[in-house]
């Protein structure tokens, strides 16, 4: 058996953790990657459109309401999914542990709803990895440098993945999404569209500032910035053949870590 590679995060998107089955199903993926790697963290988004809903409960109350106090009831739709994913996998005889982005120490400007990771202090985190634990951490959110519970702005948790990466120096960061990849087109309207399967971190910048939702652009440029690579793949169908794109830049010259501020 060829030894195990370092470390790895893996993020799973809303849509792969829609139902409470869909808990189960990620495990297995986490499991599989567990064999291949000593140190696993596993970033996740809310299930489905519980951040829409946490939303619209929120305008409901107040349509004007205090951006700190939507951070805070916002914050909530990750928390329900790492907890019920540290469930599954304990259900599955295996050791995790979840986080919020406050305890996996994801500092942030104060600009709640839209807060920039300004530093990443992981020493909560680091002691459960050593010991083998695969650890879950709340996309989307973090503390601010006051102490408050901020958000990072919508899709924002791709953000999180590749800024505990970046921390944790990690050799990859997978993206579980429900598409097979990026495409040179969007393949919702065109048919003829093609898989790319191998891209640099400035393609798929200009592809997302193009409009294309594969991911959070500034996740891209902050893995360009620490020269971080990415992989998106199917959550369905991970491992078939011909699936995936993976984004890698060459330039490794004299990197500092550099977060978004
Ligand atoms: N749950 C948040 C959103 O829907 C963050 C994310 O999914 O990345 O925007
Ligand atoms: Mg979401």
């Amino acid at each position: 058996m060829s030894p195990k590679k370092k470390c790895i995060v893996l993020k799973f998107g809303g849509a792969s953790v829609r139902s409470p089955e869909s808990f189960s199903s990620i495990a297995d993926i986490i499991l599989q990657r567990k064999k291949e790697y000593e140190r696993v963290v596993v970033v996740v988004s809310a299930m489905g459109s519980t951040t829409d809903d946490l939303i619209a409960l929120a305008m409901k109350v107040n349509p004007n309401p205090p951006r700190r106090e939507l951070d805070m009831l916002i914050s909530v739709g990750e928390r329900i999914s790492v907890a019920l994913l540290a469930m599954a996998l304990s259900a599955k005889g295996s050791e995790a542990i979840s986080f919020t982005g406050s305890q996996s120490g994801i500092l942030t400007t104060n600009d709640h709803s839209d807060a920039k990771i300004v530093n990443v202090k992981p020493h909560r985190l680091i002691p459960h990895l050593e010991s083998g634990k695969i650890v879950i951490v709340a996309g989307f959110q973090g503390m601010s440098l006051a102490g408050e519970i901020t958000t990072l702005g919508r899709g924002g948790s791709d953000t999180t993945a590749v800024a505990l990466a970046i921390a944790l120096k990690a050799e990859l960061v997978e993206f579980f999404k429900d598409v097979y990849g990026i495409y040179n087109i969007d393949p919702k309207l065109d048919k003829q569209a093609k898989l790319l399967s191998i891209l640099s971190h400035k393609e798929v910048l200009k592809i997302v500032n193009e409009g294309a939702k594969v991911l959070h652009a500034r996740c891209v440029l902050l893995a360009e910035k620490n020269a971080v690579p990415l992989k998106v793949l199917p959550f369905a169908h991970y491992e078939e053949k011909n699936v995936g794109t993976l984004i890698e830049s060459n330039e490794k010259t004299d990197l500092h870590i550099s977060y978004e501020v």
